[in-house]
């Protein structure tokens, strides 16, 4: 066998390709397979737009696929591709050769191998592994997403969670769109604003959805683009999420803590330092010497572990079976944070209350839940992706580069798109 038939057996070109020659230049430690087209392809290749015979019309310079490595060599396949010119429409167009991928300049089987590492390793380090420039890979990735993308069947959704998350601190957002039954992310944009919903339905309304097929949307009570909903999708009651709930009476137990360290007895003031993270727990995941810290300060008759207490009962609500007992419970609770605040020195838990008002005011969405007991819990596993992603696009940070990584990691497309 000569390594000509050996690589062209390897690359399955088939009896209408022919390896013409392969090199190894000791020099640059590159492997070149010259390839070319063979009578057998005029014989069966046809135009692509009618069906019809072709002929062969001239050739294409020389061009450069970068193949996986031979060993630890650089291999490329070099070819100068034939143009084929249709007998029937008289069309010219350039001859699809079956070892090329969707980015142009790399083999199928690089893509592969590529994209396999982009999804476990950031773009650097595969550029560095490869040999190859970020800027390059960036093209596989951006050419596989768009493709498999817009294949994307978004037909079946019905329950969508929309969160954003930061980009850049301060400034700049994207906002997500997921499918919470299915776990897959929809879409991404960029801004948190009303105008973000409508970019999603257009995109949403390609990919064989429908507006008024969503029956739930769960989201943070505080969103600018809650109002968006009613408006664009009629048959969608909003659902503020459990978790997005929680964290809003979490960071009153804060306040409370903050005030309390800042203006309580100098004992209590003592006995609050660097406790932070106790009160932001739930009890059963505090360390041992966490909860021997909080065994000695629970005595003290603090207003921070009174308001730590409420937040745990809060939670626990959420643990009803129905709505009705859901909302008699939120009720109640609401009721004893009113009383606690009236017992507290002024302004002690201000927080509190203002935190048992938006429960009142956004009642009807909090109880919502209980219908299909859907949470945005996919989506905040997405932000510890997210910050992984924006170290793994690090120099390439803009919304572009992350929502195409978001999109290979979390959006279920098949990848490689051949
Ligand atoms: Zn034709």
């Amino acid at each position: 066998m000569t390594p000509e038939s050996m690589f062209h057996q390897m690359l399955g070109l088939g009896t209408e390709w022919e390896v013409s020659s392969c090199r190894f230049d000791p020099e640059t430690g590159l492997v070149i397979l010259q390839i070319a087209e063979t009578a057998e392809l005029w014989k069966r290749y046809r135009c692509p737009h009618d069906q019809a015979e072709v002929f062969c019309y001239d050739h294409t310079e020389e061009l450069v696929w970068r193949h996986l490595n031979v060993f630890e060599h650089k291999c490329e396949i070099h070819c100068c591709l034939p143009r084929a010119r249709c007998r029937q429409c008289q069309k010219i167009h350039r001859v699809q050769p079956p070892w090329e991928g969707l980015a142009m300049h790399f083999t199928k089987g690089f893509e592969a191998m590529a994209l396999l590492l982009l999804r476990e390793m950031p773009v650097a380090r595969v550029a560095k592994l490869l040999k190859e420039t970020d800027t390059r890979l960036w093209r596989i990735v951006f050419a596989h997403v768009d493709a498999a993308y817009a294949r994307k069947d978004m037909s079946e959704v019905t329950c969508l969670g929309v969160d954003e998350m930061s980009i850049r601190k301060g400034h700049e957002y994207l906002t997500i769109f997921a499918d919470l039954k299915a776990k897959t992310v929809l879409f991404a944009t960029e801004g948190k604003d009303k105008s973000t919903w409508e970019r999603f339905i257009a995109e949403w309304e390609k990919h064989e959805g429908h507006r008024h097929q969503l029956t739930q949307v769960s989201m943070d009570m505080s969103k600018a683009y809650r109002a968006a909903v009613p408006e664009w999708c009629r048959n969608a009651e909003i659902v503020f999420d459990k978790y997005h709930v929680i964290a809003h009476v979490n960071s009153a137990v804060d306040q409370v803590r903050k005030y309390e360290l800042r203006y309580g007895p100098v004992s209590v003031r003592e006995a609050l330092k660097k406790t932070l993270w106790i009160w932001r727990k739930n009890k059963e995941n505090l360390t041992d010497k966490e909860k021997e810290r909080l065994a000695g300060i629970e005595h003290k008759n603090l207003w921070t572990a009174k308001a730590y207490q409420m937040r745990l009962v809060f939670q626990d609500i959420y643990r009803s079976t129905t709505v009705e007992e859901a909302r008699k419970r939120f009720k109640v609770w609401c009721r004893w944070v009113r009383m606690v605040t009236a017992q507290a020195p002024r302004y002690y838990f201000a927080s509190m209350l203002s935190a048992a008002k938006m429960v009142l005011n956004h009642l009807g969405g909090i109880l919502a839940h209980w219908k299909e007991k859907i949470t945005n819990a996919f989506m905040e596993g997405l932000n510890s992706v997210f910050s992984a992603m924006k170290r793994r696009a690090r120099g390439y940070r803009t919304s572009v580069h992350l929502i195409a990584v978001l999109y290979l990691m979390s959006a279920k497309l098949k990848i490689p798109f051949h």
